[in-house]
């Protein structure tokens, strides 16, 4: 059972496989999960819901004061973060001041670190709120998540606990104009008694269809790294393989970064 859960606001800096020395904040409560996601891969554990104990989500204006003292303190230290990372314990756009914070984190990232970039790793689950899509537009790295263009297979990986349909995903996708980076994870083993699979040529074929749509200016392609809820039935994809499916997405003129 994976207990990897942030108990602060602004926690690292870190150094990410995917984003170098990352700065990270957590618009979720310390120590409980909150994501309308249940991936079966999710390195916080299974979610919870946000109204049972411990759901306190920090103010607006708590996380403004953490993070201009974390860079300052950063900022004596000559400690420079390549990014600054909205992630933690669920789904950073759940939080009902997730624009407003945006806007914060960019006066805060101007004024201490201009060249650090601003990055959100979002389920994409709630992209077509017009506030959240607003604010995704204005960060550096916009991330959002595409497991799968298959329903069933979102269905069983991603385990929504809100009405997701694929179709309907793409679309809102396609609205950023390209303006995202997609963030893919593969895997494969049983879950639920169930074989499971996102890197059959099937899924390929259309996952790529969907990128083709999408127009992404990036795509990360990766596998999980720490322990799972799920246990040991998972099995990581090497990375020659997720090699392999990156080069696929470079023939569309899409980069790619690989992970394993
Ligand atoms: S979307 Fe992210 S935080 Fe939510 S369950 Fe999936 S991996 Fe965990």
């Amino acid at each position: 059972m994976g207990t990897f859960l942030f108990d602060k606001i602004i926690f690292g800096p870190v150094k990410s496989r995917r984003l170098g020395v990352s700065l990270g904040i957590n618009l979720l409560p310390g120590r409980k999960k909150v994501c309308n996601f249940n991936c079966i891969y999710c390195e916080c554990g299974w979610s919870q819901s946000i109204d049972s104990e411990g759901g306190y989500l920090p103010q607006r204006s708590e996380v403004y004061e953490a993070l201009a003292s974390r860079l300052q303190e950063m900022k004596v230290k000559d400690q420079k973060p390549d990014v600054i990372t909205f992630a933690g314990n669920g789904e950073p756009t759940l939080h009902p001041d997730f624009r407003g914070i945006i806007d914060d984190s960019i006066i805060l990232r101007n004024k201490f670190f201009p060249d650090a970039k601003i990055a959100v790793l979002s389920n994409s689950t709630n992209i077509s709120n017009p506030a959240v899509k607003d604010a995704l537009l204005k960060v550096d790295m916009n991330i959002l998540k595409l497991d799968s263009a298959f329903d069933l297979t979102v269905k069983i990986h991603n385990q929504p606990r809100v009405n997701v349909r694929v179709d309907e995903l793409i679309e809102n996708l396609k609205k950023f104009d390209g303006k995202l980076i997609i963030q893919t994870l593969f895997l494969r083993g049983i879950s639920n008694g169930k074989q499971i699979d996102n890197t059959t040529p099937e899924e390929i074929n259309a996952w790529l269809a969907a990128l083709e749509k999408i127009k992404p200016e990036e795509v990360m392609i990766y596998t999980f790294s720490r322990d799972t809820p799920d246990g040991s039935l998972l099995k990581k994809v090497p990375v020659e393989e997720l090699r392999q499916i990156a080069l696929k997405v470079e023939r569309l003129g899409i980069r790619t970064q690989v992970s394993g």
